[in-house]
């Protein structure tokens, strides 16, 4: 990667460290057949937590790959919290080894516990002078919201990145959530059971770590976001390297795969992936299957919205819950028809709008219950 060619030394040290723990692992599985090496659980479609053991030569390929992803947004001199939920602890601990890499200063706080709550999070922050946050896209949105009912004087003024794993998040509304912090957003896709899938380039795509990862889709769709040749379906990961469990994963996502002979503008030859939400969270129509990240892209292309914002998925379409940026008073009604005639036009889906308004008393947002959909305008 270009940023490491700047310092061969950290790039060097960390191949040598891979290679050599692949070569101490391989004759540990060829003795025992089962190495698992750490302990992560996740929560599948119906709220379950499922364990899941990351090998170490998974962990180590991942630090790598966040390592290259990090580097020249991050350097030694940042202090960085990282603040990701427990069902992500994968994505936690690859971050913490990764940046000690680095060399960063980490505050490791995790979140939604009782010793540190999210107002003593942004006392964190705020003693420290943290520079960075690694964190989910709604944890970023709740801290975010947070300081604008503490006060904007409570918001760390050193922050200059933020750092986002683990949720799939459409790039608008990313940038949203971002400069609410005054920050520079980092979005690194992985799954609660694989941290680390695909990484940022500067042409704003996501490269699929090929260095230790195969993708493809089961049950291809023509895409509906990506020009060209290009797949929809379920993502199965498949390790490439050695003494990697090479089962295949089939990781719940929905995405969209650039064919390999498609290069992204940054030439990077590793293939593009598009994540676009969980197959549990989408909806079946008679094009294909529609997630809730379509619905955001949709939305946040043709409407101003706060980035706060629920969509759950219907039999027949979605429950939008979101919040207009500006008090459009009584246009609320053509506002929300505009969406969901977007909706139906980009996506085939019947769904319904409802206004949330975004209330100084308490950290959740409160609802007016004006609920607009496709059959009755009020
Ligand atoms: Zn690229």
């Amino acid at each position: 990667m270009a940023e490491l060619r700047h310092d061969p030394d950290i790039y060097d040290t960390l191949e040598a460290l891979l290679a050599l723990d692949m070569r101490v692992d391989r004759a540990l599985v060829e003795r025992s057949g089962n190495i698992g090496a750490r302990y992560g659980e996740w929560v599948d479609a119906f709220g379950a937590p499922r364990a899941r053991f990351l090998r170490r030569p998974e962990f180590l390929a991942c630090q790598v790959e966040l390592v290259r992803a990090l580097y020249g947004t991050i350097a030694a001199n940042d202090t960085v919290i990282i603040a990701l939920p427990y069902e992500l602890t994968f994505a936690g601990h690859v971050a913490e080894r990764a940046l000690e890499l680095i060399g960063a200063t980490l505050i490791g706080v995790g979140t939604s516990n009782t010793i540190c709550p999210m107002p003593r999070t942004l006392g964190l922050m705020r003693r420290y002078g943290a520079s960075s946050l690694v964190t989910s896209s709604s944890r970023a949105l709740e801290l975010a919201r947070l300081v604008s009912l503490q006060g904007a004087s409570t918001a760390p003024p050193t922050l200059h990145s933020l750092v986002l794993m683990g949720q799939v998040c459409a790039p608008q509304r990313r940038d949203k959530i971002a400069a609410l912090w005054g920050a520079r957003p980092l979005q690194v896709f992985g799954t609660p059971a694989v941290p680390v899938v695909a990484t940022p380039c500067p042409a704003g795509e996501l490269h699929l770590c090929e260095e230790w990862l195969s993708a493809d889709v089961s049950r291809p769709e023509p895409a509906r976001l990506t020009e060209g040749r290009a797949v929809r379906g379920e993502l199965v990961l498949q390790a490439a390297c050695r003494s990697v469990d090479d089962t295949p994963i089939a990781t719940g996502e929905l995405v969209e795969l650039w064919p390999r002979e498609r290069r992204c503008a940054c030439g990077d030859e590793r293939r593009v992936v598009v994540p676009v939400g969980q197959i549990a969270e989408a909806v079946e129509t008679a094009t294909g299957l529609v997630s809730t990240g379509d619905v955001e892209r949709v939305l946040f292309d043709s409407l101003d919205l706060d980035p706060e914002m629920t969509i759950t998925a219907r039999r027949d379409g979605f429950r939008v819950r979101c919040t207009p940026r500006r008090d459009e008073g009584a246009s609320w009604a053509e506002f929300a028809r505009w969406g969901v005639e977007r909706l139906r036009v980009g996506l085939g889906v019947d769904s319904d709008l409802e206004r949330v308004v975004l209330e100084n008393t308490g950290a959740k947002p409160t609802t007016r219950g004006e609920v607009i959909n496709e059959g009755g305008a009020p």
